[in-house]
């Protein structure tokens, strides 16, 4: 990791590509073209000259020569488009992750702490949606750009936000950081009310997330098997209050701390559900009523 660390410092570049207004222009413009269909998604020279420098005047074709080959792209007709990387940069400043912006609360009353029952709040601060409850007990904290919080109702952000955190809590358990797609590592702690905590970090980012064994099981085929029996959709369950709002449980004990593993039983109207959870492989297995091992959902990072 440390060797990931100092490379950083090498890759300066990107934001040299980005050093003025005419070079995010023609970023700009050129990402406007991406929802239209393939043919309509270039601009040729003059006409991308035309679009920028109505913005902002500037040397032109001084700021569109370092762009190409990374973020911008020349097709065999002569005309430009963004790379797929130019691309991705481009979702990034559209979104706004770095504008500031003032801490707003999105909705009220999204589910009970996990920690003290009180009623857990939604608020939009710093980039991230966090729940947490008035005794500032955090149940999750999901990314989110402040440019969503203009394009969609509390309701819709508080679903955008679960949709988030499933995706986030499924790539990091199989290993996989959602952010770089670095390798993630699995470690047990003490959480609230002394239950064990995961968290998984990337080892190349150190990006990680963090919650009760329950969520990292959601995506699990004989968890979501067994929800949609009982007439529950697994995906639709909020991170921060895994079943526990349909009147099931999660009750995780602590097989083993080196290596973390767990055992974990999922409730539900009198049914009950055994799972071993390998923390550090990130590998989650059916168990019967004695703990034998009756099946793999195949996850992992190989370590
Ligand atoms: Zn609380
Ligand atoms: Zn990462």
């Amino acid at each position: 990791m440390a060797d990931d660390r100092t490379r950083w410092t090498d890759r300066t570049g990107v934001f040299d590509l980005l050093t003025n207004e005419t070079r995010v222009g023609i970023v700009a413009e050129l990402a406007a073209r991406l929802g239209d269909d393939r043919d309509g998604r270039d601009l040729s020279f003059s006409e991308l000259r035309r679009r920028v420098e109505g913005r902002e005047t500037g040397n032109f074709s001084y700021h569109l020569e370092p762009l190409e080959g990374t973020l911008v792209e020349r097709t065999e007709r002569g005309t430009y488009r963004l790379t797929e990387r130019g691309a991705y940069l481009a979702s990034v400043l559209a979104a706004g992750f770095y504008e500031e912006h003032e801490l707003r609360t999105v909705a009220k009353e999204v589910g009970p702490c996990p920690e003290c029952d009180e009623p857990l709040e939604c608020r939009h601060e710093n980039g991230l949606l966090r729940i947490a409850c008035a005794n500032d007990h955090a149940a999750a904290q999901i990314l989110m750009p402040r440019s969503q919080l203009e394009r969609r109702s509390a309701d819709e952000l508080v679903t955008a936000a679960t949709a988030v955190a499933h995706y986030h809590t499924s790539l990091v358990r199989r290993g996989v950081c959602p952010l770089c797609h670095g390798t993630t590592e699995g470690t047990l702690e003490e959480g609230p009310a002394e239950r064990p905590h995961v968290t998984y970090r990337c080892r190349h980012c150190g990006v990680a997330g963090f919650g009760a064994p329950g969520v990292f099981l959601l995506d699990h085929p004989a968890v979501v098997a067994f929800l949609h029996e009982h007439g529950i959709d697994a995906r639709e369950i909020p991170p921060w209050s895994p079943l526990l709002a349909d009147g099931g449980s999660v009750d995780s004990t602590v097989v083993s701390r080196d290596p973390p593993r767990l055992r974990c039983r999922v409730r539900l109207e009198g049914d009950e559900l055994q799972l071993g959870f390998d923390v550090a492989a990130g590998r989650t297995r059916l168990e019967g009523p004695a703990g034998e091992s009756a099946g793999d959902d195949g996850g992992g990072n190989g370590g």
